[in-house]
């Protein structure tokens, strides 16, 4: 093994199957808010005023109903076995990310996962209602989402996980990149150095061979 202490990763639609925050909005969100994804689409609001009105338009919801949903969320095939290899290596899992803290903790508790840290939006609820607040924000960073990525990273040579556009800021400076989906395609189109996966028994598998040498890290 390389001297790898940490690995950092997005969650949603890519610790997860689908994106955890996307499902609860079409399940839960009122039909406001996609006239407010559209204006955010066109750049004329801000990520964060779009994400405001997303969950300003969910309404009493109950909490059984937020729980069932949760219980439901599937983690990537391989995600356990990868975690698991984390722990037996005396490696950290960082979690990045621009969906709900609330969300995050209670799904992979679920899974019996809680030594994990988590820079994610802070979402609290009660008697049904949510906000929102952006602890994590970064006006300095050129994608101006919720939470900056590159900013939480401590070393200069590191090793990311993700899946979609929020994750270009962080993805463009990692020293091993692993992508899926969207943020693969981004990586082809600007030339950025990655490894492709689909599930996590694919990124075990590259892991592995990737951090066996110590010089690197
Ligand atoms: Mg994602
Ligand atoms: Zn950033």
């Amino acid at each position: 093994m390389k001297k790898i202490k940490t690995v950092y990763s997005d969650f949603d639609g890519t610790i997860t199957k689908k994106d955890v925050v996307s499902s609860f909005f079409e399940e839960f969100g009122g039909n406001t808010r996609l006239a407010y994804k559209k204006l955010w689409i066109e750049g004329k609001i801000s990520s964060l005023e779009n994400t405001r009105h997303q969950i300003s338009s969910v309404k009493n919801l109950p909490e059984a109903v937020l729980e069932e949903f949760l219980s439901k969320v599937e983690l990537s095939d391989g995600f356990l076995e990868f975690y698991k290899y984390l722990v037996l290596n005396d490696i950290k899992l960082v979690i990045l990310s621009n969906g709900f803290d609330m969300f995050i903790k209670r799904v992979l508790e679920r899974h019996g996962i809680r030594e994990v840290e988590i820079f994610a939006n802070r979402l609290t609820y009660e008697n049904g209602v949510f906000s929102i607040d952006f602890p994590f924000y970064n006006e300095e960073c050129e994608l101006k989402t919720g939470v900056c990525k590159c900013s939480k990273v401590r070393e200069e040579k590191f090793c990311f996980i993700g899946d979609g556009i929020t994750d270009l800021c962080i993805a463009k400076k990692a020293r091993n990149l692993y992508a899926t989906k969207r943020l693969r395609e981004l990586c082809n189109k600007f030339s950025i150095p990655h490894t492709p996966f689909e599930n996590f028994y694919d990124v075990l598998n590259r892991f592995k061979t990737d951090f066996l040498d110590t010089e690197n890290y």
